[in-house]
């Protein structure tokens, strides 16, 4: 069975790329039928914060991103991992080291100055316990010294590390405390983690990482080192370029399964694929899609997925997320008649709209009440001879049959009666239906609102 596992750090926000790690990982999970594990790596005891955690998990969770099981704690797991360097120190594959920082400071500076390798051999590799003074030492683990370790990375391919490139890493420090890098491997082991799929500014971590899997006889997980994300620019993508935080989406109201799919192809393909369900990205994400060069964010492209996917979105989902979108962004709630009025104007609604500030733009004439407050841009519709049209054409509507072609059928005559494009009538009765100029159409307005409340909007804006 597959596992698979996100592993953040706790010392701020879900940034973008995480997210992405993180998407990447449960795809991979939930298409196979596999586990999608959480792990908090929180054992920097000075820069994990619980806020951080919290941001971690509510980004995860907008994002759709469930995982299996209990959220596991790296802190929690110390005594384990100590007990693995005391394992591997009873078999010889690791040992006590003395030496001071100032012994190690004054060997590096040595070899520095005479121009040799600054890695550092301990002595005490090969001491004899018998000797072994009785003063603080940290357990290191006995690198190999000859041939190569070979990461067999699904994405960057097989990448060759000279073992006499590895040093005798310390797998427990003078006071007890496991070092990190320690701790993935034993959680990942014992988690049952069986691909390991994450930034490859971890892909040097990896060769190191393995000797510990080594020494303890244990199965490697699968690698995939994926590319960082860079900006439109081909830079490291940072605040310059705009928003870093998942939930900075969020509060721009970028639909979760639009943000989703472009995350998804953020670095990973399906032959021409730009817009898919989750269903499909489920079912086609693998990591030999993945590329090797780095993915460039595009807000464009970003957008115009997001729009693709409101506008297919299930009606009943959308109006949940809507509401959700304006708790989240502190807007008013709505009453229960305008709620389904929403409910019912969705479909005008979501065509053309990218996010929930555009949705909700256009979806004011339906949550809006009398009296219609008009904005400024709509005002110079209702004129004049606007009023006047409206006055006239509002009886002709009282006995239309409420369907879009009895009403196009009132409009047409009345248009060709007074011989004007139907064009000046679409202005009046948009400001007079909405009180906005950008609206859906005003058909579509129209039957959301229905005969007595359309009426009774015309009326109020005519003379
Ligand atoms: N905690 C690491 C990070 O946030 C990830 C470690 C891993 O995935 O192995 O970068």
């Amino acid at each position: 069975q597959v596992v698979t596992r996100f592993a953040p750090s706790p010392t701020g926000y879900l940034h973008i790329g995480g997210a992405r790690t993180a998407l990447f990982n449960w795809l991979y999970a939930r298409g196979r039928g596999g586990k999608f594990l959480l792990r908090i790596e929180d054992t920097d005891r000075e820069r994990s914060t619980p806020e951080a955690t919290d941001a971690i998990l509510q980004g995860m969770q907008w994002l759709g991103l469930d995982h299996d099981g209990e959220v596991v704690s790296q802190f929690n797991g110390a005594a384990r991992h100590a007990e693995v360097a005391q394992q591997l120190l009873s078999e010889g594959k690791a040992y006590k080291c003395f030496a001071t920082q100032e012994e190690i400071a004054a060997f590096r500076d040595q070899a520095r100055a005479e121009g040799k390798s600054t890695l550092y051999h301990s002595p005490w590799r090969d001491a004899d316990p018998a000797t072994h003074p009785d003063a603080p030492y940290v357990i290191r683990i006995k690198a190999p010294r000859e041939g190569n370790t070979v990461i067999r990375d699904q994405v960057q391919g097989d990448v060759t590390i000279r073992n006499d490139q590895l040093d005798d890493m310390i797998l427990l420090r003078s006071d007890g405390t496991p070092v990190y890098m320690l701790a993935v491997v034993v959680d990942d082991h014992d988690m049952g983690v069986t691909h390991v799929i994450r930034g490859d500014d971890h892909l040097n971590n990896a060769a190191r990482q393995m000797m510990i899997y080594t020494a303890m006889g244990w199965d490697l997980p699968v690698y995939a080192h994926i590319p960082l994300i860079h900006g439109a620019d081909g830079k490291k993508l940072s605040k310059r370029h705009g928003a870093l935080g998942a939930q900075e989406y969020q509060a721009m109201g970028y639909p979760a399964a639009g943000m989703r799919n472009y995350l998804a192809r953020l670095g990973w393909s399906h032959g021409d694929d730009e817009f898919f369900t989750d269903a499909q990205a489920k079912e086609w994400f693998d990591l030999n899609g993945i590329g090797k060069s780095p993915a460039r964010f595009d807000t464009k492209k970003l957008e115009n997925i997001c729009g693709q996917h409101m506008a297919v979105a299930d009606d009943a989902a959308l109006l949940q997320e809507t509401l959700e979108y304006m708790a989240a962004a502190g807007l008013p709630a709505l009453n229960d008649a305008q709620t389904v009025l929403l409910r019912e104007a969705l479909y005008c609604l979501k065509d053309r709209a990218k996010t929930f500030p555009d949705l909700l733009e256009k979806a004011h004439f339906a949550v809006t009440s009398r009296p219609i407050d008009v904005e400024a841009k709509a005002a110079k519709n209702l004129d004049s001879v606007s009023r006047g049209i409206l006055t006239e054409l509002t009886p002709q509507l009282q006995n239309a049959s409420w369907t879009r072609e009895g009403l196009e059928a009132v409009m047409n005559s009345f248009a060709e009666a007074k011989e004007i494009k139907f064009g000046k009538m679409a202005g009046p009765l948009r400001a007079a239906l909405a009180g906005r100029a950008a609206t859906p159409s005003v058909f579509d307005m129209m039957l959301v609102l229905g005969r007595d409340e359309t009426l009774a909007r015309l009326t109020d804006a005519a003379d």
